[in-house]
C-alpha cells in the first residue's frame, strides 16, 4: 500500500503518518517525488486496511498495490530513477554507454581498450577482476591486483570503472575499488549477496538471471532496495534458449516492460546475449531503438589474444561503428 500525500503535506504530517503506520507494526518508507512526498507501507504480512490512514492529516490518497514488488515499482515511485557518478548519469533522457574488455588482463592491456573506448564514446569502463567461469581451468581474473588496475585506469581517463562481486568474501574488497557493483547473471537470485548490495552506497548494476521472467528479476532488485540502495541499474543481457546462432537470445522486449513497471534505468548488455562479434553493432543500434538507457559492451584491442571472451569482443574501430551509429538513432528521438 501506498500513502499519497498532498503536495502541501507538513514534514509533521508524514512523520505522523510514519508513525501511525510504524505504530501498526508494518515499515513505513518515505519515497520523496517530483512535487509530493509517498509513504511505501512494508512488511505487512496480509492486506493493509487504507481507512486506517487516509483519515490523516496532509494524507491525498491511500493506493492499493497490486504488484508483487513494491519499491522498484511505477506504482511506488512515478518518477525515473536517474542515477549519477559525477558527469556520466544513467537513466531516462541518457544513452549511457559502457564498455571494455571481459576481463582485466593487465594494466597495458587495460589502459590500452579504455583509451580507445573513450575515445569512441564511452563514458563508463568496464572489466571483471572476479570472473565467473563455467570451467575451473578457465582464467579466473586477476583478483585484487585486477581491481587496482581498475582504480589505475579511472585515475589515467576520469572514466568511472564497474566490475562484478561474485560473493560476499569479496563484497568489501571489491565495494572500495569500484564505482559501480556489478552482480552477475549467475549469481541474479544470491539473496544474501542482494542484500549486502542493498547495504552499500554505491549503485548496483544487476544483470538479468539467464533463465529468470521479468518478475523474478525485478524481486530480485527489490531485495537491494528494501534494504536501503535506490541506486539500481538493470541489464538485460540475453536468456537462454534453444537457438545455437547466438550464445543467448537478448529479449528486447524486456525494455519496454521494464519501462512501464519500474523506475529504474534499464540497459542492455548485447556481447553476453550475442557470444559473437558479428551480431554485437545489429543488437546495439535495437537496443537503442527500444529506448534502452545505455549499452555495456566487451572490447578488445586484440581479441584473438583475450583470456576471456575474445569472439564477441568489437574490434576499437567497429565499436566506434557502434558508438556512432547509436548515437544517430538515440538522437532521432531525443533531439
Ligand atoms: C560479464 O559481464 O562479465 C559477465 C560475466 O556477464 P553475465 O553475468 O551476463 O554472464
Ligand atoms: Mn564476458
Amino acid at each position: 500500500m501506498l500513502i499519497v500525500m498532498e503536495k502541501t503535506a507538513t514534514p509533521e504530517e508524514i512523520n505522523n503518518v510514519v508513525t501511525s503506520i510504524e505504530e501498526k507494526g508494518y515499515t513505513a518508507r518515505p519515497i520523496p517525488g517530483g512535487d509530493r512526498v509517498s509513504i511505501g507501507i512494508l512488511h505487512n504480512k496480509g492486506p493493509v486496511d487504507g481507512s486506517l490512514f487516509s483519515g490523516l492529516a496532509g494524507v491525498k490518497d491511500v493506493v492499493r498495490v497490486t504488484r508483487p514488488y513494491k519499491l522498484v515499482s511505477r506504482e511506488f515511485k512515478m518518477e525515473d530513477t536517474i542515477i549519477k557518478l559525477g558527469d556520466v548519469s544513467i537513466g531516462n533522457g541518457h544513452l549511457t554507454i559502457i564498455a571494455g574488455p571481459c576481463a582485466v588482463e593487465s594494466e597495458i592491456q587495460a589502459l590500452t581498450i579504455a583509451e580507445h573506448v573513450k575515445k569512441a564514446g564511452a563514458s563508463i569502463f568496464r572489466g571483471g577482476a572476479f570472473k565467473p567461469r563455467t570451467s575451473p581451468y578457465s582464467f579466473q581474473g586477476l583478483g585484487e591486483e585486477g581491481l587496482k588496475i581498475l582504480a589505475k585506469v579511472r585515475e589515467t581517463t576520469g572514466m568511472p570503472v564497474v566490475t562484478e562481486v561474485m560473493d560476499d568474501a569479496t563484497f568489501d574488497l571489491v565495494e572500495e575499488y569500484t564505482d559501480i557493483i556489478q552482480i552477475g547473471t549467475r549469481n541474479m537470485q544470491n539473496f544474501s549477496l542482494l542484500r549486502r548490495a542493498g547495504g552499500s552506497d554505491k549503485p548496483i548494476l544487476l544483470k538479468r538471471g539467464m533463465a529468470a521472467t521479468i518478475d523474478e528479476w525485478l524481486m530480485a532488485a527489490e531485495y537491494i532496495l528494501e534494504r536501503g540502495n535506490g541506486q539500481v541499474i538493470l541489464c538485460e543481457r540475453g536468456v537462454r534458449t534453444f537457438v545455437h546462432h547466438s550464445r543467448n537470445t537478448l529479449d528486447l522486449s524486456a525494455v519496454p516492460v521494464i519501462l512501464k513497471e519500474s523506475h529504474l534505468p534499464i540497459i542492455i548488455d548485447p556481447s553476453h546475449a550475442a557470444g559473437r562479434r558479428d551480431q554485437v553493432i545489429p543488437l546495439s543500434r535495437a537496443a537503442a531503438a527500444v529506448d534502452a538507457h545505455g549499452l555495456m559492451v566487451e572490447v578488445h584491442h586484440e581479441p584473438e589474444k583475450a583470456l576471456c571472451d575474445g569472439s564477441q569482443s568489437l574490434y576499437p574501430e567497429q565499436f566506434q561503428e557502434l558508438c556512432d551509429q547509436v548515437r544517430s538513432i538515440f538522437n532521432i528521438y531525443n533531439a
